[in-house]
């Protein structure tokens, strides 16, 4: 058997193998668990059916010696047989087993030695199955052995019983004269045997759609949060690094919603990558760019500024490349820490920062970076057991919904030259 399914476009599908692999032995267990019950149940109505039919026959037999007191006996002569139990003529006389039969709805039949003399079975006509013979079956595991037997499936007058034959003893037990019959037509015990068998059927198939039901619905929400995680690994995949991962995923507390979880931070960690600048963490020229068209489209005030260091050479110069970028970094923290929630801040190019003041005008973004300035002066950057001193230049321009970012940029590196050629560690606006 195949597990898993094959979808139109020829590939595997999980929602197919999933629901084969749950669904099909599920199917196997109700078929199972239903053709088990059905023998148990035939098997324990069958033994119902013969510990009734022992009953009727051990007490019709008590009646018959209660009643007529004496040995089953026959007069046989020409035409026909005549049965005696003791003194009394049973030949013609039904109302005992007649009697019997109202009581008990079993059909009761008295043989002596093979031959069926008294009975209640009637053929379609109403006759009664008189002067008809016992099996040798019948007669070998009954009359020879003198012990009662119990048989599923014997045929009288072409329908099927259910019956049980008690042998009837001589008084001084000697010898088997004859046999009780008793017998239950097999139809109707099969019909109850059926219709309990379709109850129970009935009652798996109902219990398999729901359980299947739910398989099915479980299924399709696993194959979904499957499909969600899939999906947003094709977009990073395809280098789209601002997709959300559905809810329905990052909700989960299983190992789905953990997968989730650590694709987020695979896409964190890209887009880290791809937006940041290494060194200083910031972000980097490309990703900037794309921040300041965003922040410009957003129709809100905002400023620029440029800041660039003083005599930057000077530090790779005189105490190599490494404390130049031990200054760079410093300067860097300095100015992200001082920009917490109020804007953002690009390494622009080597040793120079682009920071966005959001809801800033120009005087604002101008005292703002006055106090960045500042602290930078403050900030002594430590290299090989020496402390150094930091300077920048600012250069600060307004910014406008209205007009190119690039010629917001330029007002502000003219501010900035501007400052440069003034003596630089200023702000200029
Ligand atoms: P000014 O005051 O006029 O700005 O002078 P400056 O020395 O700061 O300016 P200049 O443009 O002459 O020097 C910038 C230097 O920065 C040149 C380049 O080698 C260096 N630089 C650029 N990127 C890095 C970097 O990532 N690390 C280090 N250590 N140096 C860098
Ligand atoms: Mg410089
Ligand atoms: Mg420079």
């Amino acid at each position: 058997m195949k597990l898993t399914k094959i979808n139109r476009s020829g590939k595997q599908s999980l929602y197919g193998t999933f629901l084969t692999m749950t669904l099909v032995p599920l199917l196997l267990f109700g078929l199972v668990t239903t053709i088990y019950s059905s023998y148990t149940l035939r098997k324990s109505m069958t033994e119902a059916v013969h510990s009734d039919l022992k009953n009727v026959a051990d007490v019709m037999l008590v009646t018959f010696d209660a009643v007529y007191p004496g040995d089953f006996n026959v007069m046989v002569s020409e035409e026909e047989t005549i049965l005696y139990k003791g003194e009394t003529m049973l030949s013609g006389d039904y109302d005992l087993i007649d009697a019997m039969k109202a009581n008990t709805n079993a059909e009761i039949s008295v043989f002596f030695y093979d031959n069926r003399l008294l009975t209640t079975i009637t053929n379609a006509a109403g006759d009664r199955h008189i002067n008809t013979g016992a099996s040798d079956t019948i007669m070998k595991s009954v009359y020879m052995t003198k012990e009662a037997k119990f048989f599923d499936n014997v045929s009288i007058g072409g329908t099927r019983y259910f019956a049980y034959y008690k042998p009837i003893i001589a008084s001084d037990g000697s010898t088997c004269v004859g046999m009780i019959g008793v017998a239950r037509k097999a139809e109707t015990l099969r019909s109850i045997i059926n219709n309990g068998t379709y109850k129970f059927l009935a009652i798996v198939i109902i219990a398999l759609l729901i359980t299947g039901g739910f398989i099915v619905a479980y299924t399709s929400k696993i194959v979904l949060v499957l499909k969600r995680i899939m999906d947003f690994m094709k977009e990073l995949a395809d280098g789209f690094f601002y997709k959300t991962l559905d809810p329905i995923v990052m909700t989960r507390t299983d190992e789905l919603g953990e997968l989730g979880k650590a694709m987020v931070k695979v896409q964190v960690a890209l887009r880290r990558q791809i937006e940041r600048d290494p060194l200083t963490g910031l972000f980097n020229r490309r990703s900037g760019e794309k921040r300041l068209d965003e922040l410009q489209r957003s129709g809100k005030p905002y400023a620029l500024a440029i800041g660039d260091i003083d005599f930057f050479k000077k530090f790779n110069d005189n105490f190599g490349h490494e404390c130049g970028d031990e200054v760079l970094k410093t300067v860097a923290r300095v100015l992200s820490d001082s920009m917490a929630k109020q804007g953002f801040v690009i390494r622009w190019g080597g040793e120079e920062f682009l920071i966005a003041f959001a809801d800033h005008t120009a005087v604002m973004a101008g005292v703002k970076a006055g106090e960045i300035l500042q602290k930078i002066r403050d900030t002594k950057v430590e290299y090989n057991g020496q402390a150094h001193n930091v300077t920048m230049t600012f250069g600060v321009a307004e910014g406008y919904a209205d007009r190119p970012i690039s010629e917001q940029i330029n007002a502000a590196d003219a501010k900035l030259y501007e400052g440069k050629e003034n003596g630089r560690n200023r702000v200029v606006v």
